[in-house]
């Protein structure tokens, strides 16, 4: 006893993986927060100094006076804020695909004691406003579910970006019948990063009131944040994270790293880089014969159309990648981690799997 202990490493991983942006480690900067925030004592449940400029940074991100709150997941924090904007005789709009919908496995519905979910088609994992029109003005009658809420995800689960006049059609439709407005940005920063714009142009400015704001792929271990534009929709939202479980004790550990990806722009940069190599991944995936893409790559993903025989030979090979998320296909993701190496290792590996 008393002696340091060596902390044996399971098996590394033999090669770099695309099934998911969060297969990635965490970032530097976020890394570093973390340490910076890791000396001496301090405070707890949020009520700490690395909470409060994190907030503060976030607030500069989007050139706002908005409400924030850090908690655990993704999952959580759209069905939290979602809860937050419905009484359980109401409905949410969002897409066929929304992560809401098909990745949750209800907790929206749980969280808000009985809001239906109701989704929505549209080309290249985009809403169509004609159905959403649609879906909200069909029945006025009490026996069906009041829309609510209006969700989009940016970037969207097959890895296509909203534009900024394309968030504020949406949002304008939903207001225009006293819905509001909730945006999914698991990888929002994917989307900045995309279209080249203010964070501001996109959300609060777009008439978006709520954003959850995804930290884990962008490069950190843990947490994204809970954005209300509109302050009077966070009326005793702590509450909520706390009864849900949401409310970390050390909350500077989820807090802290937000401060190292925003003030060094890594926040950005990681963004940037995964989209890049998503980018580079689809251009010369196109290029073999056999293989289509299957979305317009705008974010960092890439989904393709394989024969059966391909996927299964790349699987045998060791390749991890999904085919249930979205529209069907393969599913490949870039992220902050991922190398110009990785890339070229995938798209050989693929070209080995079809026979050419
Ligand atoms: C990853 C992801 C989330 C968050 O998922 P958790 O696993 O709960 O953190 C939310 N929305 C989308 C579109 C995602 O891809």
């Amino acid at each position: 006893m008393g002696s340091t202990t060596t902390i044996k490493s399971p098996a590394e991983p033999v090669f770099n993986q695309f099934a998911s942006d969060n297969y990635a480690g965490i970032c530097p900067q976020a890394w570093e927060a973390m340490e910076r925030a890791n000396h001496g004592f301090s405070t707890s449940y949020g009520d700490d100094c690395w909470t409060e400029r994190a907030c503060e940074c976030i607030r500069e991100l989007f050139e706002t006076d908005c409400q924030v709150f850090f908690v655990f997941n993704g999952t959580a924090a759209n069905s939290l804020a979602l809860a937050s904007l419905c009484r359980s005789y109401h409905s949410v709009l969002c897409h066929d695909l929304a992560h809401v919908e098909t990745d949750e496995c209800g907790a929206p519905e749980f969280f808000s004691n009985g809001t239906k979910i109701l989704h929505i088609p549209g080309a290249d994992g985009k809403l169509d406003l004609e159905a959403v029109e649609h879906a909200i003005t069909r029945r006025s009658d009490i026996h069906y579910p009041k829309p609510r809420v209006l969700s989009l995800t940016q970037s969207t689960e097959v890895g296509t970006v909203y534009s900024r006049e394309e968030i504020g059609r949406a949002a304008e439709l939903a207001h225009r019948y006293g819905l509001r407005v909730q945006m999914d940005g698991a990888r929002f920063t994917n989307a900045v990063a995309s279209l080249g714009v203010a964070p501001a142009e996109i959300t609060w400015k777009a008439g978006v009131d709520v954003l959850c704001l995804g930290g884990a792929k962008n490069g950190m271990a843990v947490g994204e944040a809970v954005v209300f534009f509109n302050g009077a929709l966070a009326e005793e939202f702590e509450y909520r994270c706390k009864q849900a479980g949401q409310l970390a004790s050390k909350m500077r550990f989820i807090s802290a790293p937000w401060i190292g990806l925003l003030e060094s722009g890594a926040w950005l940069g990681n963004a940037e880089h995964a989209n890049r190599h998503a980018r580079l991944l689809a251009d010369k995936l196109a290029d073999i014969p056999g293989i289509s893409l299957m979305h317009p790559c705008q974010a960092n993903s890439v989904f393709v159309e394989m024969p059966p025989a391909t996927a299964a030979a790349l699987r045998d090979a060791g390749w991890r990648f999904y085919s249930f998320i979205g529209s069907g296909g393969a599913r490949f993701m870039c992220s902050w981690q991922t190398t110009e190496d990785d890339v070229n290792h995938l798209v050989a590996a693929i070209r080995q799997a079809t026979g050419r």
